[in-house]
């Protein structure tokens, strides 16, 4: 019989910068394009897939902040970022044959249909890619923590961080021609080293609740399929 997959539920980290691309700002459609389609593949084999959507391609907090905005409004204007990136993220869904749902942190009901944990829930049982957008809802938090957080709501098997590099190395690979990969990791290892693999936030409750981290690269073709699949993809960080 044909590999199945390793995971049924998912936990998907984007950065806002994922959606970028190339550019110095905002959305890159044709980089949109490609990350759905690899999405897409997984959610075809019957994996239940929940995004968390950054905002740093658009606005971040501690960036209002230090230009003299008082930080909690910066944040939320983070917040909402994030919220346009996860309609782009649901359009190009859409428009590829996926049929996902934003839930939204921030009530903004006009827009998107607000958080709702059994909502979330039914939706993956049925398929559909669920989109959580404004992040925890909460100034002075990160889309990382909300990743976290709502992969332990959803009891995601694993959080899967993708970044521009695929893993978690000893040294900065494009620093450092000698850096390795770790395949794998435990909490405690992870932050004996240093190796800042999300904020302390973020990283504390995937730690408390025993809810692994994969770390791989989103820009390497079929990568998440690979991790998906139980293939040697990333950095794996576990209890
Ligand atoms: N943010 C926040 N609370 C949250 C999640 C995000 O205040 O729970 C704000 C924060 O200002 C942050 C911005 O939203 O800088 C964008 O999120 P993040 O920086 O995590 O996005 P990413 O780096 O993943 O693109």
């Amino acid at each position: 019989s044909a590999p199945q997959p390793v995971h049924q539920r998912i936990l998907l980290k984007l950065s806002g910068e994922a959606l970028m691309g190339d550019d110095a700002f905002g959305i890159n459609q044709a980089t949109i394009e490609r990350m759905v389609a690899e999405v897409a593949e997984v959610a075809r084999i019957g994996v239940q897939v929940a995004v968390v959507i950054g905002g740093g391609n658009i606005f971040r907090g501690i960036a209002g902040g230090s230009a003299g905005m008082d930080r909690a409004t910066a944040d939320y204007m983070g917040m909402l970022a994030t919220v346009m990136n996860a309609l782009a993220l649901a359009d190009a869904m859409g428009k590829q044959g996926v049929t996902a749902r934003v839930m939204s942190a921030i009530d903004i009901q006009q827009v998107v249909e607000p958080y709702v944990r059994p909502k979330a829930l039914q939706y993956l049982e049925e398929g559909k890619v669920v989109i959580f957008a404004a992040g925890t809802g909460n100034p002075f938090f990160t889309t990382d923590t909300a990743a976290s957080l709502r992969g332990a709501e959803i009891g995601a098997e694993v959080v899967l961080k993708a970044t521009k590099v695929d893993g978690v190395y000893t040294a900065d690979p494009m620093k450092d021609p000698t850096a390795t990969r770790y395949t794998r990791l435990s909490f405690d290892e992870a932050i004996g080293r240093h190796l800042g693999i999300m904020d302390a936030t973020a990283f504390a409750l995937c730690r408390d609740q025993k809810l692994p981290i994969r770390v791989f690269s989103i820009v390497k073709p079929g990568a998440l399929m690979r991790v998906v699949m139980g293939e040697d993809e990333g950095t794996l960080v576990t209890a």
